[in-house]
C-alpha cells in the first residue's frame, strides 16, 4: 500500500461544470437554432452571441450550483440531465416548449395517452443524454475536502459566473434587453432550466388558492348623492409605456399631441406611476390601497374602483387592447380588443382605436345611470415600438423597423417611439370627439393616465420594470391628461391651473373618479381628489 499514492477524485466544481457543458451543449440545440433565427451572426450580433453562450452557462451554473452541493451534488445533477433529455427530445421534435400548459397537461395525462409519445427516438434521447451521463455522474469518485473549503470553493465559483452575468449585461444591454423582452419566448427553450423553475412556479401557486376566494369588500356604503342631477360619462384610458416629456402638451418640442392641444386638454405635467410594469401600476390605480399600502398579492384579494363604482350603480365596461386587466376588471364587464373577432380597425395588429367602435352603441343601450368605460391600450408598449402604429402616422424618421434594439441607433428608436405617441394622441382625439358627440345627456369626461413611462437609452437603460427605488425618472414619470365636456359647468377652470403644476400620483385616480360621479363613502378622501377645490359651487 502506497499511502502516498493520490486518489482520482473529482471535485464537486469541476463535476458541476462538466455537467453543465453537458447541458448547455447537448440539450439545447433547439435553444441555440431559436437564438440564432432571432439574431442571425453578423458584425453586430456575433460578440453578443458569443457573451450570451457564456453567461447563459454562467445562469447554469448557478441553478444548479445553488443546489448541486454536498450529498445533493450527485442526486441534483442526475435529476437535471434527466428532465433535459426528455425536453430536448420533445423540443427538437416538435419544437414545442416545457411550459407551464405542457406540465399542466402532463399532470393530467393518463398512462395510455403517456405511452403514446414514447418513441424510439425519445428512448435514444434518453439514454444518450439523459441515462449515460448520469451514471458517469452517479460512479464519479467524488472529492470532499470538510465543509469549509467546499463552501468557500463553491462560493468562489458562484461569484465568478454572477460577475461574468453582470459583465455581460452591461457590456451588450441593448442586446439584453431585446433577448429578454422581445423574444420573450427565446428564454422557454432554455433546457432544463426553463421546465424545472416553471414546475417549481406551478408547485408555488397551488400554495395559493386565494385567487377564486370572494374578495374583501371596498366601500360597501357608496352610492351617488341624491343632489346629483346629471348622468356622467367618463372614458378612462389606462395608457402603455408612455413618458410624459415625450408629449408636446408637456413641452417636448416635436409636435407629437397636436389633437390633444386643438381639444383643449389638461395636462397634469408632474405625476408619478405606482409602479414601473403594468402588472403593478394597473392594480395599483385602481386599488383603494395607495402605493404606499399596495401589495399585488393583497391588493388581488379585495374589491377595487370599478367594483365600488358598481356597489354605486354606475354602468361599468372594461376593453382592452393590452394583455389583460390584470384581475382589475374580473367583476365588470370585459371585452378583448386583440383580435378580430371583436376589433374592427386591425392591419398588421389591433388598433386601439377600435375601441372606439362600440361604445355609441354602449352609450345608446343604457338610458340610465353613469357610466364608466375603460380602455387599456397597446399604446407605446416595446420594444416594437414601429409596430404601434399604422404607416400613416410614421411622421419622425428613420423609425427603427426592429424588435432588437440593439440594432438600432437611439434617434431610430425615439423617432419610432415618438410616432406611436402621435397615434396614442389621435387615439385620444377620437374619443374626445365622440364624448363631444355625447356632451348634451352627459357631463363628459376623458381622463388618460400612463401605467409606467420607459427607458430609451438614458444611462444604457432600455424598456421599464425596474424595481421602484432603482428606476430612473423616465419609467416613473408619466403624462396624465384631463379633458371636460361642455356640460360639466360646474368646473372652476382657473383653479385647476392653479392646481394642476402640483406633483400627482396613481394614488389620486380613485378618488378623483369618485368625486367625479359625486358618490359618497367613507373610503373617499378628498385630499386625493385632483378636482377637489376646483367645482364653482364650493
Ligand atoms: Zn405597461
Amino acid at each position: 500500500m502506497n499511502p502516498s499514492e493520490p486518489k482520482r477524485e473529482i471535485s464537486g466544481n469541476v463535476l458541476l461544470l462538466l455537467t453543465c457543458l453537458l447541458l448547455v451543449g447537448g440539450g439545447n440545440v433547439r435553444f441555440v437554432a431559436q437564438v440564432v433565427h432571432a439574431f442571425p451572426p453578423g458584425a453586430g450580433t456575433l460578440l453578443p452571441l458569443l457573451s450570451l453562450a457564456v453567461a447563459f452557462l454562467a445562469f447554469n451554473l448557478v441553478l444548479f450550483g445553488g443546489l448541486a452541493f454536498g450529498r445533493m451534488t450527485k442526486p441534483v445533477l442526475i435529476a437535471a440531465l434527466l428532465t433535459a433529455s426528455v425536453t430536448a427530445y420533445f423540443m427538437d421534435s416538435f419544437g414545442t416548449v416545457i411550459g407551464e400548459d405542457m406540465l399542466r397537461n402532463a399532470a393530467q395525462t393518463d398512462a395510455g395517452e403517456a405511452f403514446d409519445l414514447v418513441t424510439f427516438k425519445l428512448l435514444a434521447y434518453f439514454v444518450l443524454l439523459g441515462v449515460l451521463p448520469s451514471v458517469l455522474v452517479w460512479r464519479a469518485p467524488l472529492a470532499w475536502r470538510g465543509w469549509r473549503r467546499e463552501l468557500i470553493g463553491r462560493a468562489k465559483l458562484l461569484a465568478v459566473c454572477l460577475l461574468a452575468i453582470a459583465l455581460m449585461v452591461m457590456a451588450f444591454g441593448g442586446f439584453y434587453a431585446s433577448f429578454i423582452r422581445a423574444h420573450k419566448a427565446l428564454r422557454s427553450y432554455a433546457n432544463p432550466a426553463y421546465p424545472l423553475l416553471t414546475a417549481l412556479k406551478l408547485a408555488g401557486r397551488a400554495n395559493e388558492a386565494t385567487a377564486s376566494m370572494k374578495p374583501a369588500v371596498v366601500a360597501p356604503d357608496a352610492h351617488i348623492s341624491k343632489d346629483d342631477r346629471h348622468r356622467e360619462l367618463i372614458v378612462l384610458v389606462v395608457g402603455e409605456t408612455a413618458r410624459a416629456d415625450r408629449f408636446s402638451i408637456n413641452g417636448y418640442a416635436r409636435d407629437t399631441t397636436p389633437r390633444l392641444r386643438e381639444a383643449g386638454a389638461i395636462s397634469l405635467p408632474d405625476f408619478r406611476s405606482c409602479g414601473t410594469s403594468t402588472a403593478v401600476s394597473v392594480p395599483c390605480m385602481f386599488s383603494p390601497r395607495g402605493m404606499a399600502r399596495f401589495d399585488p398579492k393583497r391588493a388581488a384579494g379585495e374589491e377595487n374602483l370599478l367594483d365600488v363604482l358598481q356597489h354605486a350603480g354606475v354602468n361599468v365596461l372594461w376593453l382592452d387592447n393590452n394583455s389583460d386587466s390584470k384581475g382589475v376588471a374580473l367583476r365588470v364587464p370585459y371585452r378583448d380588443y386583440k383580435s378580430p373577432a371583436n376589433n374592427t380597425v386591425c392591419d398588421t395588429e389591433c388598433r386601439d382605436e377600435g375601441m372606439l367602435e362600440p361604445l355609441q352603441d354602449y352609450i345608446d343601450s343604457h338610458p340610465a345611470g353613469d357610466i364608466v368605460v375603460v380602455l387599456h391600450q397597446m399604446g407605446n408598449h416595446g420594444p416594437a415600438y414601429y409596430k404601434r402604429y399604422p404607416p400613416a402616422f410614421e411622421k419622425f424618421q428613420p423609425a427603427c423597423k426592429s424588435k432588437d434594439l440593439g440594432a438600432c441607433s437611439r434617434e431610430e428608436i425615439g423617432n419610432a417611439y415618438d410616432n406611436a405617441i402621435l397615434y396614442t394622441d389621435h387615439f385620444l382625439g377620437q374619443a374626445i370627439a365622440l364624448l363631444k358627440r355625447n356632451d348634451a345627456k352627459f357631463e363628459t369626461a376623458l381622463f388618460y393616465l400612463s401605467d409606467h413611462g420607459e427607458s430609451l437609452g438614458e444611462g444604457g437603460l432600455y424598456l421599464h420594470g425596474l424595481p421602484r427605488p432603482l428606476a430612473p425618472e423616465s419609467q416613473l414619470h408619466v403624462p396624465a391628461i384631463l379633458w371636460f365636456g361642455s356640460n360639466f359647468n360646474e368646473l372652476d377652470q382657473a383653479a385647476l391651473m392653479r392646481k394642476r403644476g402640483q406633483r400627482f400620483t396613481h394614488d389620486h385616480l380613485f378618488h378623483t373618479v369618485l368625486g367625479f360621479l359625486e358618490i359618497r363613502t367613507s373610503a373617499y378622501k378628498p385630499e386625493l381628489d385632483i378636482l377637489d377645490g376646483c367645482r364653482k359651487e364650493e
